[in-house]
């Protein structure tokens, strides 16, 4: 007897089959993706639609199939036939989710689903209780066994191996799911074409159904329990993958917190938190080998004066490159780091001792001696190092980097541009720095500070022409504290502009005092620090502290530095130029310590140049210092400057001097800067000298 196909129920099987294949393959990564009760939820959710799927499938095919007699199916051993798609679709399920497949388990898996397959397929088929009953062809029925065994293979390979969920592997999900519903459906009907009804088969099993009807129904319910099963994976995977951009966010969120409070947000580099952290690390670690770790505390000269003259972006330009640079000097496993501010500190590990360190410090040194170029600048800038070696000098970061910062301090006060290793001596620099940095805020209120001054003389008739005011500050209990010792400070902290600015008021104010009381009319110089310089409202000090003491410009002198002017020297000439404008006279201060282009000398409306101290010192015997101070002479005097000579101590130098033509000089051979009431004494001694009769004391201060 044989039987006829439904076409379009042979096409519905095919697609709850590709239908089912698909939603196996997705339930493969969800369950692979989940973890504890969700994973064994979706194994045991998964195993029963895939279950209902593959066997709807295999029961609309066999209702697509039409023998001439009324046909039936038993309903225990249809049950029974879809049990057995569930368990093996459990089995799948379970073998594609595992973390790995090995070829073992997929030759072992595959053959016990391809039977599990078979059982199923032929127990419907039994459920036909046909009499006599069917009998099978045996290639026919080899050759569905052998392809239920193949196609789960490929099935459970592709299902292992597709678990991920980017947007190639949806496709390729697709494009298998169509091949294993072919395999699935092919199985099928191979089956169905080995068995063999005999011509006068009855069924046996009740009651009769009406084949369109109940492979209707039984489609409609699979697709919908498979399409629930697939939107159900959808939305799980959404929110799975949702989790995990929230998870993934909130740990970046969390790594960027880290990196935020170990870093320094201008320049990247690691805080003084991290800083301590790897210290220790490093002491721990250098207590084991026979190595030590150095701190080098490395804080920038006059930093200050670029932030106040370029501004804060310059500055802040100027700091990621010094950082950058201080990067390129040290190894790999060693740590740059910033404190704040101008200030770096470096941990160097394994180091032999404070010699290998002087010599990362040089190189330091070194590699910052080149220019900067911020916003079109060449800028130039200087470290001071400090640096402290453990264990020698301590075995905790705070005290690693406390000392190597007293050294940084000591090698800032030993003239900047250099380094210094720390020792006991100098424990103490460190709380007196900050002690003095409070005080200097308050001197100014105090009435701390003084003027003292120093004449300045004709070389030719030995008559006072001026005087040179400098500052001191009566420190409470430090005594009579020189520049030197404050100046900087003042200079890095700002202070030195309302400093300055009383600086100026007095010594115009004490001059036009001098000259009020009948003494002979002379110049009164002040010091004009870089950060002052560079002050905006320089000229507004000048001309008010002009007019407030009615004192004639051209008795005011003020001295800049040569390296001061040097350093920017077309910004320098504006500046000059308006001060020169007021009418007061204008010294370049210490010349010869810095690089003067003699064209811009030229260039700069100034009156006098004043050689360094350190030329004079050893002028009478020193031929190089001589030719040094013979041709800066020459040079002033064809630039129409008068000359003056600083720190002439001996009648020796002031005969030389005398004999290049120098103009003035100035310097303890005549005397040392003195109190305001002191000079007074000089300059009416002088007075008397040359028939002036002076009146009465008139010292302001
Ligand atoms: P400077 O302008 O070069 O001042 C001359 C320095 O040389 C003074 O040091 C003075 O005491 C010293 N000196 C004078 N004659 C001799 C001598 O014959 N032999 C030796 N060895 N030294 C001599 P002082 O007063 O300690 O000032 C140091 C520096 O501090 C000054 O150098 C100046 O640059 C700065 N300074 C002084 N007062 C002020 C101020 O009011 N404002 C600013 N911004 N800087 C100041
Ligand atoms: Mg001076
Ligand atoms: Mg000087």
């Amino acid at each position: 007897m044989a039987g006829v196909y439904n076409y379009w129920l042979v096409f519905i099987s095919l697609l709850v089959a590709i239908l089912a294949s698909y939603t196996a393959l997705d339930l493969a990564s969800r369950i692979s993706a989940s973890k504890g009760p969700a994973a064994r939820a979706w194994l045991v959710g998964g195993a029963f639609s895939m279950g209902t799927g593959i066997w709807s499938m295999h029961f609309i095919g066999m209702l697509a199939f039409r023998l001439p007699i009324p046909m039936a199916y038993d309903v225990p051993t249809t049950i029974f036939s879809m049990l057995i798609a569930v368990v093996v679709s459990g089995f799948a399920l379970f073998t594609v989710s595992r973390d790995t497949l090995s070829t073992r388990n997929l030759i072992a898996g595959g053959v016990l689903m391809g039977l599990g397959i078979c059982a199923m397929h032929y127990t419907g088929m039994a459920a036909m209780q046909t009499h006599p009953p069917i009998t099978y062809d045996a290639v026919l029925f080899a050759a569905s066994v052998a392809i239920a065994v193949t196609a789960s293979h490929a099935a459970l390979w592709i299902a292992f191996t597709l678990r991920s969920a980017s947007d190639w592997v949806r496709y390729a999900k697709l494009g298998s799911a169509i091949i294993m519903g072919f395999a699935i459906t092919g199985m099928h009907y191979t089956g169905m074409a080995a068995a063999r009804f005999a011509p006068d088969s009855i069924c046996l099993s009740g009651p009769v159904v009406d084949n369109s009807w109940m492979a209707g129904t039984l489609a409609g319910t699979t697709f919908i329990i498979l399409c629930i099963t697939l939107a159900l994976s959808v939305l799980d995977t959404r929110m799975a993958s949702k989790t995990a951009n929230m998870a993934d966010s909130l740990q970046r969120a969390n790594d960027e917190l880290q990196r935020l409070a170990l870093h320094d947000p201008l320049t990247q580099l690691p805080n003084r938190l991290l800083l301590e952290d790897r210290i220790d690390q490093a002491i721990a670690h250098a207590e084991r080998g026979k190595f030590k770790c150095a701190v080098l505390f490395v804080d920038l000269d006059r930093f200050k004066m670029v932030n106040d003259s370029l501004g804060h972006f310059a500055g802040d330009e100027l700091l990621r490159s010094v950082a950058n640079r201080l990067q390129t000097v040290v190894r790999g496993e060693d740590t740059v780091s910033r404190l704040g501010g101008d200030e770096f500190v470096i941990l160097l590990r394994d180091v032999t001792g404070p010699d290998n360190a002087t010599e990362v410090a040089d190189k330091i040194l070194h590699a910052l001696r080149e220019p900067f170029r911020i916003h079109e600048q060449e800028l130039y800038i200087t470290p001071s190092i400090g640096i402290s070696v453990s264990p020698l000098h301590g075995d905790t970061s705070q005290m690693l980097i406390t000392r190597a910062d007293a050294a940084m301090y000591n090698a800032k006060q030993a003239g900047r541009n250099n380094c210094r290793i720390y020792s006991s001596s100098m424990s103490t620099f460190f709380p007196q720095r900050l002690m003095l940095e409070n005080d200097l805020r308050r001197a100014l209120g105090r009435r701390e500070l003084e003027l003292y001054y120093q004449p300045k003389v004709d070389v030719g008739n030995n008559r006072v022409v001026g005087m040179e005011a400098l500052i001191r500050w009566r420190h409470p209990h430090r005594g009579l504290l020189l520049p030197d010792e404050f100046i900087p400070l003042a200079d890095d902290t700002g202070l030195i502009v309302p400093i300055g600015r009383w600086v100026i008021t007095e010594a115009c104010a004490q001059n036009k005092a001098w000259q009020s009381a009948g003494l002979h009319e002379l110049r009164v110089a002040v010091n004009i620090s870089s950060a002052q310089f560079r002050q905006k409202d320089l000229l507004d000090t000048v001309a008010h502290a002009l007019a407030a003491s009615s004192l004639a410009p051209e008795c005011l002198e003020l001295e800049i530095g040569e390296s001061v002017v040097m350093a920017n020297p077309s910004e320098a000439i504006v500046t000059l130029e308006k001060l020169s404008q007021i009418g007061v006279q204008i010294a370049i201060d210490d010349f010869g310590t810095g690089y003067s282009s003699v064209n811009y000398l030229k260039r700069f409306p100034i009156d006098n140049l004043k050689i360094d101290r350190s030329f004079i010192r050893d002028v009478s015997s020193d031929m190089d210092d001589a030719a040094i101070v013979r041709a800066t002479i020459g040079l002033a005097h064809n630039l129409r400057l008068r000359v003056v000579a600083e720190g002439v101590e001996t009648e020796d130098q002031l005969q030389f001097l005398r004999s290049l033509g120098c103009d003035e000089y100035q310097g303890y051979y005549k005397s040392k800067p003195v109190p305001a009431a002191e000079f007074e004494r000089i300059l009416r001694a002088e007075s008397a000298e040359h028939k002036v009769t002076p009146l009465r004391i008139v010292a302001t201060s």
